[in-house]
């Protein structure tokens, strides 16, 4: 099928066999997955997984790619959802099976940090995600604490998800190229991850990352005093990046209750 790519659906369309082979080896399916695509495209990805799964569930935005999938592969065997990812009940597939869902997908790096937040809504449901993204977005998402690259999305990825970078793929293999180099990470959700409020994580992540070059005394002021990060164990004097993911949790275990706007109640 002859089709423009569309830059506003992040459309950079895998044409290397060896990096498809190669992911398509990371994934190792098997015939009974339950296996949802994210962004299939022309179906690149696709033709290399179907032979070796009974059925594969895609989500694919644009309409044009969802009718050309729909035409080129058998409907008992790729079952094609024409949405959104960023709002798709991941819940909704293979709802006729006990098995947890493994996600793959060449993702549309345009909207890669919040198609990432709404799929860890369903992390209790998945066995693992295998996604291409900006290699500088896997760096931050794998990096270790004390890094530059270690920051927000480190944090409250690395609470939830094993994850491991597998290997970086070069513009090349791409077409349009984009301007920057891929990734391949593995995201294996976490049996027992730590019981925390997941707003307040969000909140202590946010402030303390708002001004990386400042000190946690400084940055967790309008949450924390100095005597109670010390309590905490925590260092006043350490930037952001040098506090560990288990540091996080336990100050949102401890973030005190933020005052709201509430304006229902009536004024005296
Ligand atoms: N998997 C194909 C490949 O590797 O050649 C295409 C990958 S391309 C980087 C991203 C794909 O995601 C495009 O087909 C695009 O239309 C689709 N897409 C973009 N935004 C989306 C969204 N919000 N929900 C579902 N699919 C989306």
């Amino acid at each position: 099928m002859k089709h423009i790519p569309r830059k506003r659906f992040g459309q950079n369309f895998l044409k290397d066999s060896a990096v498809l082979y190669a992911i398509i080896d990371a994934i190792a399916p098997r015939e009974t997955d339950c296996m949802l695509e994210i962004g299939p495209g022309l179906g690149a990805m696709t033709e290399k997984l179907l032979p070796h799964l009974e059925r594969l569930d895609v989500i694919e935005l644009d309409r044009d790619l969802a009718a050309y999938l729909k035409k080129r592969f058998p409907p008992d065997k790729l079952i094609v959802h024409q949405a959104d990812a960023l709002d798709f009940d991941v819940n909704t597939i293979c709802t006729q099976h006990d098995r947890k869902i493994r996600i793959v997908g060449n993702l549309p790096y345009n909207i890669s940090t919040p198609l990432l937040f709404h799929l860890m809504t369903f992390a209790d449901q998945v066995a693992d995600q295998h996604f291409m993204l900006q290699r500088e977005v896997v760096e931050r998402m794998v990096a270790e604490p004390g890094s530059k690259a270690f920051g927000r999305l480190s944090v409250m990825l690395q609470w939830r998800y094993d994850m491991e970078m597998l290997f970086i793929v070069p513009p090349t293999a791409f077409d349009p190229a984009p301007k920057v180099d891929s990734a391949i990470v593995r995201m294996i959700p976490r049996e027992n991850p730590e019981s925390v409020p997941l707003d307040a994580l969000e909140k202590i992540v946010t402030q303390a990352f708002s001004q990386r070059r400042k000190i946690v005394r400084n940055n967790l002021a309008p949450f924390f005093t100095e005597a109670e990060l010390i309590e905490l164990g925590i260092d006043p004097a350490k930037r952001p990046e040098a506090l560990s993911v288990e540091q996080f949790i336990l100050l949102a275990r401890h973030l005190p209750p933020l005052p709201t706007d509430d304006v229902s109640q009536p004024l005296p």
